[in-house]
């Protein structure tokens, strides 16, 4: 593959960075993530939004504008035939004097191959893992994901396909994605300490009237249907949180439907 790195399109293998990175060192830097869909990023402006958004609330210059990226993505989406995948754009912290105030990064553009979850989860819905974690920062995409990689391994241990975090009583997100909450058919989302997804807001755009307010544990527990929601899975249904069954148990109508509408909406864009 090829990707975008010291302000040209080489090799993916070739691209390299400073071991003393505040990327590497402090854990600092920026990123997001967006799909191609029929060799045409999906939802490009916002994506690009935000990541204008994270660069300059993390004081990190980019020194591309929004025409010069789109031009690079474009290029890279031809020269890796990227028909159905995913983009990656990523901002360093830079290599810094005192190896700690934020300096000029590097930024460099991945294509990746992209890989939707089964089948299975889609159809059976999946279990989340309830801990209590509030994201630093959360409404900056930074690179700062430690504590969920951390978690992964006893999200797994119980048998669980990601995290719930929430802090005294009170939801904010899962991992990688946002979530939701379906009861007698009003649909609800956090509204704090979250990403501000994509995704997201598409849902809220499809579904209309969606609650953004504080969501709390014992609602989700007694929901009709919980969901989460992100560039990599879409919609996914949630049916288990720890040992409690959400609703039947079964992905339910109102997520159903909602997927089928972001996947018609992204066919209408794309194709
Ligand atoms: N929340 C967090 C912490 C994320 O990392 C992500 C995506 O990477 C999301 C939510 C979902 O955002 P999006 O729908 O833009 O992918």
């Amino acid at each position: 593959p090829f990707c975008f790195a010291d302000g040209q399109i080489i090799s993916t293998e070739k691209a390299s960075i400073h071991p003393m990175d505040l990327g590497l060192i402090r854990g600092y830097g920026i990123f997001d993530f967006f799909r191609t869909v029929n060799f045409q990023a999906l939802f490009l402006d916002s994506y690009l939004d935000r990541f204008f958004a994270s660069a300059e609330k993390t004081f990190l210059p980019l020194d591309y504008s929004r025409a010069e990226l789109k031009a690079v993505i474009q290029d890279l989406i031809e020269k890796n035939h990227l028909k159905e995948g995913g983009i990656r754009m990523v901002l360093s912290g830079g290599v810094s004097s005192n190896h700690f105030s934020p300096a000029k990064g590097k930024l460099f553009i991945f294509a990746e191959s992209l890989i939707f979850p089964a089948q299975e989860k889609y159809d059976k819905g999946i279990k989340l893992l309830s801990l209590e974690y509030v994201r630093p920062i959360a409404e900056i995409k930074t690179t700062n994901y430690a504590l969920p990689v951390w978690d992964s391994m006893r999200w797994k241990d119980a048998g669980a396909e990601d995290v719930l975090y929430h802090m005294n009583g009170i939801i904010s997100e899962s991992s990688r994605s946002n979530f939701f909450i379906v009861k007698d058919g009003v649909i609800s989302t956090p509204d704090a300490h979250v990403l501000m997804g994509i995704t997201r807001k598409n849902v809220i755009e499809l579904a209309g009237n969606v609650q953004i307010r504080p969501v709390s544990m014992q609602e989700a527990l007694n929901a009709d249907e919980t969901f989460i929601t992100s560039t990599t899975k879409v919609l996914l249904p949630v049916t288990q949180i720890d040992e409690h069954e959400i609703g039947t148990g079964r992905p339910g109508p109102v997520s159903l439907d909602l997927l089928e509408k972001f996947r018609k909406l992204e066919r209408e864009i794309c194709y």
